[in-house]
């Protein structure tokens, strides 16, 4: 199949639509990979605002870490620069665990992902020891020159 025959729906870079590739998280979509595993609201609103303009590429960095869904719902004591400084652990309060290596992976490979599609802003959830402009990807992105975007 040509990439005329297919047309544009749900492809990013055949259409000859020259937009802007944009990360977002994935949870803001509507993608069910919240720490619960429960379905998440859709932000319907900002996403067709998004959706004018850029091509928006979903991302989970605790997915990418290679968290599961349902996963342990741990918060930041600190912040991402922190953890990514090597001064702070994340640790999962009921269990001890230290998921620090997951987030901090997570951060990586969104970055690469960033990097690979060409993005220069990332719409991300607050709230969240990964996404938020203080944490762990929100960081990494921030100090490669990624214009973040917190999304309450
Ligand atoms: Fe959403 Fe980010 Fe948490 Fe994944 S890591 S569920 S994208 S807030």
């Amino acid at each position: 199949m040509t990439s005329k025959s297919r047309g544009c729906d749900g492809y990013l870079f055949d259409c000859g639509v020259n937009f802007e590739p944009v990360l977002v998280s994935a949870c803001l979509l509507g993608i069910p990979c919240r720490w619960h595993g429960r379905k998440p609201k859709k932000r319907e609103k900002l996403i067709e605002r998004l959706k004018k303009r850029y091509v928006l590429v979903p991302i989970c960095p605790e997915q990418l870490g290679g968290m599961p869904t349902p996963r342990t719902g741990e918060r930041l004591e600190g912040s991402g620069a922190e953890v990514l400084d090597g001064k702070l652990r994340i640790i999962v309060p009921e269990t001890g665990q230290d998921v620090t290596r997951f987030h901090v992976n997570g951060a990586k490979y969104t970055l690469e992902i960033a990097k690979i599609v060409g993005a220069r802003r990332a719409y991300l959830k607050g709230g969240s020891p990964s996404c938020d402009r203080e944490g762990v990807t929100g960081e990494i992105l921030k100090r490669r020159g990624i214009k973040v975007i917190r999304v309450p």
